[in-house]
């Protein structure tokens, strides 16, 4: 895999991913991506980012101000 920003060279790596909601932040650790091992440029596949989605839906009606979760845990 090519870095679409510098062609340099994609490695699979995981990633830390933030998503901000109207009240709150919800962080994901261990996100599987492939990152730019020149310009650092990450990029997550559909797969991933859909299930992304389903674990911030579940924080939308949750009154906290930041939640902390684990990919690979969620
Ligand atoms: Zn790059």
């Amino acid at each position: 895999m090519t870095c679409f920003f510098c062609k340099g060279n994609m490695e699979e790596s995981t990633t830390i991913h933030t998503v901000q909601l109207e009240n709150c932040i919800v962080v994901i650790k261990n996100v599987p991506c492939h990152k730019c091992d020149k310009c650092g440029e990450v990029v997550i596949n559909g797969e991933v980012a859909a299930r992304i989605e389903e674990i911030v839906s579940g924080f939308e009606k949750v009154l906290t101000e930041i939640a902390v979760v684990n990919y690979s845990a969620a």
